[in-house]
């Protein structure tokens, strides 16, 4: 089984698009993981049916019971996030300013204070209009932990891929490179670098690949949009070839992009003729790069 990672320095960039495209060429032959807890979009296009749902918890944050709690303030004075605060008789916790250290916990002389786990969001696996399987999620506005949720996410989708006998997962990242990214490349063995001909994204690119070597995992890469900066997309070139990373395509700026998205579609969908061969000569250079 080949777990391929689409990943984009930055935000915008088309990342998502493109999974949507090649999920509909290759939709026989994967299981696709939304790994972009954060901000998941692939279920606008996926349109998926959960077939199962199951709770995410991670970290902690203090609660106080009100029947044990005597007010002696112990624990808004130890506490440096000035989280608790007095509320009438009794003293109380702002989640939002919790960050779970545990401190006040241990100094409450009436045990009144507990310490539960959080329940921060939701993993799902679903049935799709496209007929391949998704496994995504959905985090609490909010929460943190994002990067653990994309493990889990990556966990179920190995495991229904083995009992499903698909040959390739296709993993839409997070943007950025931060914990949910390192998430989403851990395990991976190819990772699709998704990128655009600007300043930021060609500066976040190339911090990307100092990310993705750490990995030692090949990487292959479309530029999306490249006639919208010529120049950029030449030097974006000239520093693949450097660094030995596959050029896999160079798209176009083009509005059926736009209009698949607002449709709640795959481009595929949206223009089949024009976008099918572009899509499957990329699907098949990604299942030979190695
Ligand atoms: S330390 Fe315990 S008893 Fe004292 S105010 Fe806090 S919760 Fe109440
Ligand atoms: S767990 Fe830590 S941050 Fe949260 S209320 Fe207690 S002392 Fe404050």
């Amino acid at each position: 089984m080949k777990e391929i990672v689409c990943i984009s320095g930055k935000g915008g960039t088309g990342k998502s698009s493109v999974v949507a495209a090649l999920s509909w060429i290759a939709k026989d032959e994967i299981l696709v993981a939304d790994c972009d807890v954060d901000a998941a979009d692939l279920h606008l296009i996926f349109a998926p049916e959960p077939e199962k749902s199951e709770e995410f918890y991670s970290g902690i944050k203090a609660e106080i019971d009100p029947s044990r709690c005597i007010a002696c303030g112990i624990c808004a004075a130890k506490c440096r996030f000035d989280a608790i605060h007095p509320v009438g008789n009794v003293y109380q916790v702002k989640p939002l300013d919790c960050e779970g250290c545990g401190y006040c916990f241990h100094v409450c002389p009436q045990n009144a204070i507990s310490l539960p786990e959080q329940m921060v969001g939701h993993c799902f696996t679903s049935n799709t209009r496209f007929g391949c399987k998704l496994v995504h999620a959905k985090l609490k506005i909010g929460a943190d932990n994002s990067g653990k949720l994309v493990a889990k996410v990556k966990n179920e989708a190995k495991q229904l891929a083995a009992a499903l006998e698909k040959e390739y997962i296709l993993v839409d990242g997070s943007p950025g490179i931060g914990c949910p990214v390192i998430s989403s490349l851990s395990g991976a063995n190819l990772a699709l670098l998704v990128t655009e001909p600007s300043l930021s994204a060609q500066s976040d690119l190339e911090r990307l690949w100092k990310l993705i070597q750490k990995f030692q995992i090949p990487a292959a890469c479309i530029i999306n949009k490249a006639d919208i900066n010529p120049n950029i997309s030449h030097e974006i070139k000239k520093w693949l070839k450097k660094e030995g990373i596959r050029m896999l395509a160079e798209l176009p700026y083009d509005e059926d992009f736009q209009a698949a998205i607002v449709n709640g579609n795959s481009v595929l969908e949206y223009n089949y003729t024009k976008w099918q061969p572009v899509f499957e000569k990329i699907w098949q250079a990604l299942k030979e790069t190695k």
